[in-house]
């Protein structure tokens, strides 16, 4: 009765608001412990993950994906879009530019496989074309001089126009001549004055040069905005681009958004499809008997650009992938082309269905037909490394490099077989390459794997410029003069086609976007990154312009023979697959050379999505080592950022053998190389590298990437209950914490972890260790200034 009295009249209003309170309060208590929980869980899984790296023997954190709760046929569902770190991220497929894809659409009438189903290439004409063949091919061996009457009479049809014969004639002949367009009469003032093609244009200046800020001494570099596009959004989920964090996650899709695309490591978007494409003039791709000599004439003058494409065959329209359009299989076959697919991990049963030499579209930029080049270029050997490759793909390489490049050019094709198990590739290569004068074929006895197996195509090179190129390529028309004549612009030039895509599936040949840089991220992840539209638009970037980049992809380039031997060539140390062109990279922009990507010249290539061939050693283990090999030699303290973003284990050298760098760091040395800081300033400004994560003002604590937190060359360090100052030393995993800012200080060297309900107190004016607390403010930690991840 007592207690009803107080619920009665302003008793009742005071005993709602004081339960009300109690209420609140307990609501309060509850999402202070969720939080803590949470913080705490946080810190243990990466307190777990750390010690995981520091403790690493050899099946610990080898791939995100195993960082990554995911079930296996979600696994084999993404496997695609989840790139393997290290393993897989090299030679990625570059992307499309929407706006020319749909500028090509509206050429769909172009469509060289529309003109096929029309019957463009009469019978008569292949009969009139094959003697046309029979006189370009005199005409290049210099053989004769003028058309004989019968011939010249001889209509073709180009592009839906029926048109004089000679015309194509008199095009060929011209560009023998090393002159231009006969038709085009190009006047003699022109070629006294410095052309396009040869004209050394200033270079735009490198991409976004940070406003550089200075704290105590040490500059710190702002981090840049990232943009992503679709394709990297989907790789958000995936550690190797590391930002991906709550907010900043948001913030980089909504920068997406407004900014389009910079960084792409998977496969593109958007591709253009051949079938997409414009029309390459039939007459274009005309078949003309190999020639097999030509005379060079060498006057210093220039010529257009040759569009060659030389066939010992007329060509039919109607093959299978003919004009680099898609393939299908017929119903009655898709289970031998499924089962065929390992043997090169692309559709080899397609492949083998596909002519030899077929065309592919012309997707160079318009002007570069127009283009003009030395006459006196440099030879080049072309080096064709393979281990297992199939047969189709290897001899559709060397078929379009033989029938595309100017004979003259072209001083031979040297075949690398890096031990292939496979017998088709013994003997039977043998006797096909025999009608090849300009192959030539050398076998290593053992597998030595892609970067030693390019140094013996190298050494048996006689030619003066090396070009490399994967053995799964299609060359375009004109694809080899704009790579030389950078060269020969300057030696010290290192140059790059544009890599097109060819369809694992259906084998079409697709266009890719001209604004694409080779760049990478921590821990030295290739990728493509599109320049921004303001750059291009400020800096006036014409599509057919060379564009430099901070890393080449490394399967497809031309050298300079004495530059290549200059730079020390590859590092040997360097086994079978991976991390040779971040090395050939750092090398080539820090020892005075440039890379540079042409436009003008395209070449085809199958991205696969495995490797049909064996390593030796793990694969992941591999590549691990050859980019720590390069971290050691080319990064100097910037190493610290590969280590730091996932590969703390290969410091601790009893598990990682890296071998020896000794020859590497004296060539360094010797050649008298730029620091990398500098390659970061002037190559590639736009890369967030801050050598610490995070840093403090007065006492000047750093926190290193490694996750070691430094005072000069002393470093903190657990002891028992205390800490002390150690000599800092980057393999030693006590000296690692876990740290957050405005987060505790968690030493990954014992689990402190546990229930404390003692005060803390400072003994002796030291820091002591004890177990963790999260709502204790002595142990929070706060440095001045915090790098992003
Ligand atoms: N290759 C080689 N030896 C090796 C590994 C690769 O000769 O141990 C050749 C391979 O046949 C191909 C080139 O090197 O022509 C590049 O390899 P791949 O195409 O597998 O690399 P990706 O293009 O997938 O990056
Ligand atoms: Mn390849």
């Amino acid at each position: 009765m007592k207690f009803r009295k107080y619920l009665r009249g302003r008793g009742r209003v005071l005993a709602f608001v004081f339960i009300a309170s109690v209420i609140w309060l307990l609501f309060d208590i509850a999402a202070l412990r969720i939080s803590i929980i949470n913080d705490v869980n946080q810190d243990l899984k990466e307190r777990e993950s750390v010690l995981n790296q520091g403790r690493r023997k050899d099946n610990v954190l080898k791939h995100p994906l195993q960082k990554v709760n995911i079930d296996k046929k979600e696994f084999l569902k993404n496997s695609n879009r989840f790139d393997r770190k290290v393993d897989k991220v090299y030679r990625k497929r570059p992307m499309a530019r929407p706006e020319k894809q749909a500028e090509l659409k509206q050429d769909k009438h172009l469509n060289p496989m529309s003109m096929a189903d029309k019957s463009f290439v009469k019978q008569n004409e292949v009969i009139n074309q094959s003697k046309v063949n029979l006189i370009v091919n005199s005409l290049v061996k210099g053989t004769i001089i003028s058309i004989p009457e019968k011939i010249n009479k001889t209509n073709t049809v180009i592009n839906g126009k029926v048109k004089n014969i000679t015309t194509k004639i008199n095009k060929i002949k011209a560009a023998f001549n090393g002159q231009t367009d006969a038709n085009l009469a190009v006047k003699a003032h022109l070629l006294t004055k410095a052309l396009p093609a040869v004209q050394e244009k200033a270079h735009p200046p490198a991409l976004s040069v940070k406003k550089v800020h200075h704290i105590n001494g040490t500059v710190v570099m702002p981090h840049n905005e990232v943009h992503v596009d679709a394709g990297l959004r989907k790789n958000l989920s995936n550690e190797l681009l590391k930002p991906a964090e709550g907010d900043k996650l948001k913030n980089i899709i909504e920068n997406s958004e407004k900014h389009g695309s910079t960084f792409n490591k998977t496969k593109p978007d958007i591709i253009q499809k051949s079938s997409e494409l414009k029309a390459q003039d039939p007459a274009e791709a005309l078949q003309v008997p190999q020639p097999t000599s030509v005379r060079v004439r060498r006057s210093g003058g220039h010529h257009k650009v040759m569009a060659l494409d030389v066939t010992d065959r007329p060509r039919d329209p109607r093959a299978v992938g003919q004009f680099g359009q898609p393939a299908r299989v017929p119903r009655d076959k898709e289970q031998e082309s499924r089962r065929r697919w390992s043997e090169g991990f692309f559709n080899v049963f397609l492949s083998e269905q596909i002519p030899i030499d077929r065309a592919i579209p012309d997707t160079r930029p318009q002007i570069c037909s127009e283009n003009l080049v030395h006459d006196d270029l440099p030879s080049t050997s072309v080096i064709f490394c393979f281990v297992d490759e199939v047969w189709s793909t290897l001899l559709r390489s060397v078929h379009s490099v033989l029938n595309r490049s100017p004979p003259h050019l072209l001083k031979e094709i040297i075949l690398v077989d890096d031990c292939s198990t496979k017998d088709y590739l013994k003997e039977q290569l043998d006797v096909y390459i025999s009608q090849f004068p300009k192959i030539r074929i050398i076998r290593l006895k053992e597998r030595q794997g892609l970067i030693r197996a390019r140094i013996a195509g190298a050494a048996a090179a006689t030619g003066e410029v090396l070009t490399f190129l994967d053995s799964h390529v299609e060359c375009n028309v004109g694809w080899l003069e704009p790579l030389l004549e950078r060269v020969y612009l300057d030696h010290k030039k290192v140059v790059c086609p544009v890599i097109e895509v060819i369809s694992d599936k259906d084998m079409s040949y697709m266009l890719v976007d001209n604004f694409q840089r080779g760049v990478f991220r921590w821990p030295l992840v290739f990728g493509w990154s599109a320049l921004p539209e303001e750059y291009i638009r400020k800096n006036q970037i014409k599509d057919s312009d060379p564009i430099r980049c901070p890393v080449m992809a490394g399967g497809l380039f031309s050298i300079d023979k004495s530059y290549f031997y200059e730079l020390g060539a590859y590092d040997p140390g360097l086994d079978v697959w991976g991390g040779e062109n971040m090395e050939i990279s750092f090398k080539i922009w820090m020892c005075g050379g440039e890379i540079e990507i042409i436009p003008c010249s395209r070449v085809g290539h199958i991205f696969r999505g495995d490797n049909p061939y064996k390593f030796p050693k793990d694969r992941v283990k591999t590549v691990e080592r050859n980019l720590a090999r390069v971290a050691e030699v080319w990064l100097d303290d910037y190493k610290e950022l590969f280590y730091g973003h996932g590969y703390h284990h290969l410091l601790d050298k009893s598990v990682t053998d890296i071998g020896n760098l000794t020859e590497q760091i004296e060539l360094r040395k010797n050649l008298k190389c730029k620091s990398f800081k500098w390659y970061l300033e002037n190559v590639y400004p736009d890369l967030d590298a801050p050598l610490v994560k995070a840093e403090g003002l007065s006492q000047h604590f750093s926190y290193t990437w490694l996750r070691i937190l430094r005072q000069n060359t002393s470093c903190l360090a657990p002891q028992e209950k205390l800490i002390i100052m150690e000599q800092c030393d980057n393999t030693k995993p006590h000296l690692r914490w876990m740290h957050k800012s405005g987060k505790a200080l968690v030493s990954t060297a014992q689990n402190l972890i546990s229930r404390d309900s003692k005060t803390d107190k400072l003994i002796n004016k030291c820091i002591f260790l004890k177990d963790c607390d999260p709502i204790n403010t002595f142990q929070k930690w706060q440095f001045t200034h915090y790098y992003p991840e």
